[in-house]
Formats: structure tokens, sequence, C-alpha cells
């Protein structure tokens, strides 16, 4: 007999039929045997009218109260719900988060959960009931009763939890979707479902599949090696399976680590091939990629960062042992990128430095969280560790430093976001070994970006940290950060420049204020770019395998798309282009990965 947590989403549970047909369902799992935990959300979209009532109400409501108002939603569900089983003859009891003693932060409206206290509960499952939770709310403690909520879409972080705390079996996912789509299939109507993903891709992908699955439920999965399921309410098909490798095993305590890091990782087998002045049109990326990929060569991190006039720099690492070869493919492309382009990459070079390391730090709790990539920035800089390259990911942020500099990187890190277990070396070769997962999983496509970029920042400890502190001061959220390699003699100083983006609602405020502080502290420029889009491939299985960026420009290049940025991280390569480029990108990456499909798969809109 099999412990199992099903959790029902809105559309689910969005009128009374849609409930009985729910209630049927949970009846059919308890009799293939199995002990059933139900959690539900909120019927419909009964949340966001409660949030415009308030707001009817108070332009800026207390948090407090609004978690009162919002965790009404879910009670309505529960009894429900419980009535519908009942009527089927199936025992069950409806539960609210205090009842069940979901424990969490006292933090209203965003709270973490901290854990749970499953006696209760568990003496009614042993009773044979099915047991309905609220999904989405806790307590923020035993004492005060205080009434939270966890986020909006907190739910799956309910179920999840839940899980994990019960020692369940499986959690189960239901949604409107029938699982989680290679891509977007209103944009890509080929866009097929995926078997399996790791929790590990699916943070990536977060962009993707947020909607579809909180990316806090996910990391707890992650964490204590759940097996999740996503599928649909209305079918009996599979769905997705999200699958996370065995963990280490943690205590029930702190089940959601309000740490927006969790590991610091390094590895200094690394060293850096920068192409500087190489033309900017469609096409260069994939040509070089190309050529090192047909060597054989593994590419680790890419950093394209923009163009300045009408020439790009690109830099790479690859593993130490690699260096010579990369080095001599990439000398050897000079002549050939300079023909035909006039005077544009004349004074194209290659630069190479064996001595490097990276170092990473990792953490869904990044996800949304302004002012972590600086908090890296700055303890670095306060450390003396200048900072070669940046590039970042969802739930990562990598740092090329000096080789000699890892050590101390390593320890300021850990001091600094409070990392306990020792630092991880990356394995890339073991990594390849253990994956049987294909190249590329999924594809996503980011249009609410916009691109900035300040020229010619000295090159010099605490230059990105000031830069991105000031962003999170004013609450703005980083998404993708790009320091490349450009050196250039200013005043007999270097000087390179770094670009980001951030939502386009915040670009001009991130504008305003880096202006500002560009003219203080003699910075160059500040451009900004509100009409791009990023796309962006996640897989783990591309760890350790030659090509795979390659053939996403190369992609991008047969339709003559022009890359303006490249940051990656182990499992991730993003692209900048046009915001006019930008689904043509998606749909020609996600065919050229062979990820299209003949199945129609219709999603609401
Ligand atoms: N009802 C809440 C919301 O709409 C929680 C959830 O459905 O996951 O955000
Ligand atoms: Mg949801």
């Amino acid at each position: 007999m099999a412990l199992i947590v099903q959790k029902y989403g809105g559309t689910s549970v969005g009128s009374a039929e849609r409930i009985q047909a729910v209630a049927q369902r949970v009846k059919r799992t308890v009799d293939a045997g199995n002990s059933v935990v139900v959690v539900v959300s909120a019927m419909g979209k009964t949340t966001d009218g409660l949030v415009k009532l308030a707001h009817e109400i108070s332009a800026n409501p207390n948090r407090r109260e609004m978690d009162m108002l919002l965790s009404t939603g879910e009670q309505v569900t529960i009894a429900l719900m419980s009535m519908a089983l009942q009527e089927l003859g199936q025992p069950a009891i409806s539960m609210t988060g205090a009842q069940v003693g979901i424990v969490t932060e006292a933090a209203h409206t965003r709270a973490r959960i901290l854990h749970i206290k499953t006696d209760r509960l568990e003496r009614h499952l042993q009773a044979g009931k099915v047991v309905v939770v609220a999904g989405f709310q806790g307590i923020s403690s035993i004492e005060d009763l205080e009434i939270t909520t966890l986020g909006r879409g907190g739910s799956d972080t309910s179920a999840v939890a839940l899980a994990a705390a019960l020692r369940a079996d499986c959690c189960e996912i239901y949604t409107d979707v029938p699982g989680i789509l290679t891509t977007d299939p209103r944009l890509v109507p080929e866009a097929q479902l995926m078997a399996e993903i790791t929790s590990d891709e699916m943070l990536e992908l977060a962009s993707l599949g947020a909607k579809v699955l909180h990316p806090r439920a996910v990391e707890i999965a992650r964490n204590y090696g759940m097996p999740l399921v996503v599928r649909s309410s209305w079918t009996d098909d599979p769905g997705t399976r999200v699958v996370s490798p065995v963990p280490q095993p943690r205590p029930l305590e702190d089940l959601e680590i309000a740490r927006p890091v969790d590991a610091v990782e390094f590895d200094v087998d690394q060293a850096k091939v920068a192409m500087l002045r190489v033309p900017d049109r469609p096409g260069v990326a994939a040509r070089l990629f190309g050529e090192i990929s047909g060597q054989d060569l593994d590419v680790d991190l890419i950093i394209q960062s923009i163009h300045e006039g009408n020439t790009n720099d690109i830099a790479f690492t690859v593993s130490q042992a690699s260096l010579k070869r990369a080095e001599a493919v990439s000398s050897a492309m000079i002549p050939a990128l300079a023909a035909g382009t006039g005077s544009a990459a004349e004074d194209a070079e290659v630069m190479v430095d064996g001595g490097i390391a990276k170092v990473t730090i990792a953490g869904a709790g990044m996800i949304g969280r302004p002012g972590v990539a600086a908090q890296m920035f700055k303890t670095l800089a306060e450390a003396g560790i200048n900072i070669q390259m940046i590039s970042t990911s969802e739930v990562k942020v990598s740092c090329v430093v000096e080789a000699a500099d890892c050590d101390r990187a390593l320890a300021v890190l850990c001091e600094a976001f409070e990392v306990n277990s020792s630092p991880a070396r990356i394995d890339t070769a073991q990594a390849a070994a253990q994956s049987d997962a294909p190249p590329v999983r999924g594809v996503a496509l980011d249009r609410n970006q916009a691109r900035l970029a300040i020229r010619q920042i000295p090159d010099r400890p605490g230059m990105a940290a000031r830069l991105f502190e000031l962003l999170a001061q004013h609450n703005i959220s980083v998404d993708m950060i790009i320091q490349s390699q450009r050196c250039r003699l200013m005043n007999g100083l270097t000087a390179r420049d770094i670009a980001f983006t951030v939502s386009q609602l915040d670009a001009e405020h991130a504008r305003e204020i880096l202006a500002a502080a560009a003219v203080e502290l003699g910075w160059g420029e500040v451009v900004v770019d509100t009409a791009i889009a990023k796309v962006s491939i996640v897989g783990s299985g591309m760890v350790g395998q030659p090509g795979v960026a390659a053939q996403m420009f190369a992609a991008l290049a047969q339709e003559k798309i022009n890359i303006q940025m490249i940051a990656t991280s182990e499992i991730k390569v993003s692209c900048v282009v046009s915001e006019e480029d930008g689904v043509k990108a998606l749909q020609v990456i996600h065919a050229a990965f062979g990820l299209a499909g003949q199945q129609r798969i219709e999603v609401p809109a």
C-alpha cells in the first residue's frame, strides 16, 4: 500500500461538477489500495477575485489581513471536496493548514514552510480517511496561530512539503495541462509532452514551467528526493515525471530552506579563450563553436557580450587539456571571419588564460530574490578577488577568477551564504557518464526582458558588486548577467562592459539609477534596449557533450538571426536576440533539437 499526495489546482476544482469528478478520481486511487492525502487550491480564479476585492478597499492592504482573506479560498474547496468524497461513501475529513500543523515563518503573504506536525493527519489516515488539506496556507507558530500564506501558486509547495514530511511514496500534481511540454505550444504548435524531466532541469526552465509547477515545490522535491508527477485532471494519461537524484538524508526541520543559496561549487580544470573584436553578424558564434565541436572539444561556459560598434567579444572556457587545440581553432578562424568585413575584424585577436577557476553559487531560493548575485560579487570584492567573467542562469551564478584565488573565493562564499556543506567539485566527465538524459529537454522564450549595458567599467574588484547592489537596493531583480572579456586601455587602465537583463517594467528605473551612478563612479555610457527576447535551451545531457551550443547557434545562423548576448550554465545556454526574431528563434531551435512532434497539445489560454 502506497501513500500518495495528490494536489488539484484551481481549474481542476473550479466547479461543483469538477470537484465531484476529482472526488471520483481520489476514490479510485483509494480503492486501488492506497492512502491518499489531497491538497487543493481555491476554486477557479477565487484568489484573484479576493486580491481584487482587497484592492478596492485599500491600495496597500495590511499583509496579515491579506492572509486572513486569501486563505479563505482554499477553505471553501476542502470542505466541498470532503463532502463530495463522503457522498461517494469514502470517509474523508478536511483540515486547514493550522489544523494540520503546517508551521511557517511569520512572513505574511510569502511565508516559507519550516516544519509540519504530521501526527494528527496520520491518525486520520490510519482511521481509513482521505485527508483533504488546504494548500497555500500555514500558521506562524503553534502558540501564535497567525494564519500565513506561502505566496501565489503556493499550494504546489504545500503538497510537496506534505509529501516529504509524511515520507509519501509520490506526489501527484493535477492540472489543466497534460504535463510539462518541450516549449510553449501557443508559440510552437509542434511542442510535445515530456515523459520525464529532472528537477534541476525544471528549475532552469522556471520561466517555461513556473505556471505549471511552483519552483519552490520543485526545490523541496529535489532536496528530499520526492518523486513528482505532473498530469491532467481530465485524463488517465501518465503525464510528466519530475525525477530527482537520491539526496543526502536531511532533517524535516527547516523544510524550505530560507537561504537563497544551498551549494557552492567549483571547477579548477578550466582554461579561458577569448576572441576579441570579432564581427557582429549572424553565424559567427555558430562557425566558431562548430569548429570547436568538430575537434570534439567540450566547451563549458560561453559568454558573449553586447556588441560595441560592429564587433563582439566571445569568451569561453574549456578543460585545461583542451586549451591548446581550442586556441589553435580560434586563431585559425580570425582571417576567415575578417574576410569581406572591411576593417571590422582587422584587429580581432585571441587571448588565452590557463590559470583560471570557476566558482559557482547554486540554489532555487535565488529565483525572484534581488541581491543574491550582488552579494556574491561583493563578497569576492571584499576578499580582493577580481572577477574575470560572469555568467548566470535561473539558479546559478558563476564567476571566473584567477586559479590562485579559488580556495579563498570558496571559503568566503560559504561563509557569506551560510553554506555548511563543503564546496562541491564539478566533475564534468563523471556527470556526463552518469546521465542518459537528452542534451536538450526543453526550450524557453522570455519576451519580457530588457537589456542594459554599461560600458567601460574599470576592471577592478568591487565594480560588479556596486552595480548589482544598487539595483538590489531598488528591488530590481536581474535575470541574466554577463561580464565578458573586454579589456581596453583607458588612461592606462583596463575596462570591461557589463551587460544584463531585467524585466521590461524595471528597465527605465534601472537606467536612471545607473546613469546617476555612472557619473559618480566614472563608468561609461548606459545603454538600454527593450526590444529583445531571450531564448534558452535546457538539458542535463549537454554536460560534457561537445557541440550542443554550436547546434543552437547554427540553427539561429541558418535563419540569419543575430545573437546579441550569450550566457551559459552547466545545463543551460541562453541567447539574447532581437524581439522580432524571438518566436522564430524559439521555433528553429526547438526543431533543431528534434523536439517537434505530430501530436497537437491544447493548453488553456
Ligand atoms: N490559490 C492560490 C493562488 O491562486 C494558491 C494556488 O492556487 O496555488 O495563488
Ligand atoms: Mg498553480
